[in-house]
């Protein structure tokens, strides 16, 4: 008995696995679609067939059998279509293998009555499992009736029965997760032929955006060097896509950006992302602007560390950047330059005197300020026209500013009309003398003809001097009126002198 058994138990083993390798791409479910239930009922019917006819000899008196089981997994896994239509083919199996009888008959409607059982039990909204338990105790149940129709011996009666509870309940636990496992299998095997086709989709796609993207895409490994390179590298740098391959990026940077690049690429692969512009050496020799973003990615497989570059070319805005920040300086200059004498505005006196006036109260040091009005301009004007008084003016102007010394900081500027002043921060009056004397020798040497004026025959200039050192009570306007003073002081004393006021 316990041979016939094992003989059975394995032939329910290898026909699930059979079954389960021709069925690889259909597997058992309540949802599978109508025909998989159906090909899986047929093949549950030839086996409950096969069952039927290996046997298990019980003693010399009766036999037993586990055709019930392939309707109890049929109904457990598929539900009532492959229960039915494999208790359907048992059922015609039992009435052909052994002729149309009373003793035919029974057993097939049995089979039929074990098919409606566990049709209706695989409706239930248990634990599959414990479905499976309980229709395999139905099974048994009904055939329990049927033994008890046909036996009349108690004594035999209750001996095939415990042989066949026996046998069945332990037959239905080994076919019951052999078949688990078969259905789990064959899932884990179709889960992972779909994540196979969704990666090689995934892979497509993301090939497809690489190469038809207009940025560059490119990768890189720890030392730099290109790994892969998208084609829009022709339109970017001019290269072919496999010059490049195995070289490291650097070679082909700017030398004044490497040091940027460099480090940009060791924060992508510590930080994770990173982003910068520099110069690229193209294959045409010329370099290009290119605004890369950089990020890092970790390989799993080999544990490598990989930097993927996405690069566009900037020269074109670069360059348009480049006239914008031009044209604001040359803007800027001008809105602090006097357009007639060339040199600093009244705007730029105003903002430089502040700004010196601070330093010097931060330091506790002095500043000098000088201002210089032309004597006798409106004359001058009257006498050679306003033309030539604008070029006297101009003369005056780029003369003296020859003789500033911009390296102490002395500044220029055009203070109104024919008014000029020159701020000397950290310096006292001494100095501020020292360059009014230098300022009247320069215009005394200029010679410009003033044959209206009542003091020479030359332009000269009144020049009136003050300082102060900046305390935190005083203002800087302070220093213009003194100035201002001193400057009127030498008008009054008859002109062409200078004056101080301190
Ligand atoms: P003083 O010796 O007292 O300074 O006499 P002044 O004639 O020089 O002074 P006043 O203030 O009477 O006249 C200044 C003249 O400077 C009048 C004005 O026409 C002239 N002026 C001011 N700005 C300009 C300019 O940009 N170009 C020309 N050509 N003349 C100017
Ligand atoms: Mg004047
Ligand atoms: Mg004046």
């Amino acid at each position: 008995m316990v041979k016939d058994f094992v003989s059975n138990a394995t032939l329910l083993i290898a026909s699930f696995s059979m079954l389960g390798l021709i069925f690889k791409n259909k597997p058992l479910h309540f949802s599978s679609p109508l025909s998989t239930r159906i090909y899986w009922g047929l093949c549950f019917g030839i086996l409950g067939n096969i069952l039927m006819s290996f046997s298990i000899q019980v003693d010399s008196r009766s036999i037993a059998d586990l055709r019930h089981l392939a309707i109890v997994i049929a109904a457990a896994f598929g539900g009532y279509v492959p229960a039915m239509i494999s208790a359907v083919l048992i059922a015609i199996g039992r009435i052909v293998l052994s002729g149309f009888s009373e003793t035919s008959l029974l057993p097939s409607l049995g089979s039929l009555l074990i098919g409606i059982t566990c049709g209706g039990i695989s409706l239930l909204h248990f634990n599959r499992a414990l479905k499976a338990f309980l229709m395999n105790l139905c099974g048994l149940f009904i055939i329990s009736i049927m033994f008890i129709m046909i036996i009349d011996d108690k004594e035999i009666l209750k001996h095939v029965l415990t042989i066949h509870y026996l046998i069945s309940l332990i037959g239905g636990f080994i076919a019951y997760h052999f078949f688990v496992f078969v259905v789990d299998s064959n899932d884990a095997h179709n889960q992972l032929k779909h994540s196979v086709i969704k990666l090689k989709e995934t892979e497509e796609r993301f090939r497809l955006i690489a190469e038809y993207s207009s940025d560059m895409i490119t990768m890189h490994n720890e030392r730099t060097e290109y790994i892969y390179i998208s084609p829009a590298v022709k339109e970017i740098i001019h290269f072919e896509y496999p010059e490049l391959l195995g070289k490291k990026m650097e070679y082909f940077i700017h030398p004044d950006d490497i040091e940027r690049t460099n480090e940009m690429f060791e924060r992508a692969l510590h930080k994770g992302v990173a982003e910068s512009t520099y110069r690229y050496c193209s294959k045409l020799g010329d370099y290009v602007w290119i605004e890369s973003t950089l990020k890092s990615v970790h390989f799993q497989e080999d544990g490598s560390k990989k930097v993927i570059i996405v690069s566009r070319n900037i020269t074109d805005r670069k360059l348009t950047e480049q006239k914008l920040q031009e044209a604001n300086e040359l803007l800027n200059r001008l809105s602090y330059m006097d357009g007639l004498t060339g040199i600093a505005n009244r705007r730029y006196f105003d903002e430089t005197l502040a700004k010196e006036w601070l330093n010097s109260f931060s330091a506790n040091s002095p500043i000098t300020l000088l201002m210089f009005d032309i004597d006798y301009f409106k004359k001058f004007n009257d006498t050679y026209g306003h033309l030539t008084g604008d070029f006297c003016l101009q003369s005056i102007a780029q003369a003296i500013k020859k003789i500033i010394t911009e390296a102490l900081g002395y500044t220029l500027c055009r203070y109104g009309g024919e008014e000029f002043a020159i701020i000397l921060p950290a310096s006292n009056i001494e100095e501020g003398i020292k360059l009014a004397h230098q300022i009247q020798e320069t215009i005394g040497s200029l010679k410009i003809p003033h044959s209206s004026s009542e003091i020479a025959d030359f332009v000269t200039l009144s020049i009136g001097l003050a300082s102060l050192i900046p305390t935190s009570s005083s203002k800087s306007q302070e220093l213009i009126k003194m100035a201002d003073s001193a400057l009127y002081l030498s008008k009054t004393k008859g002109r062409n002198s200078i004056s101080i006021n301190q």
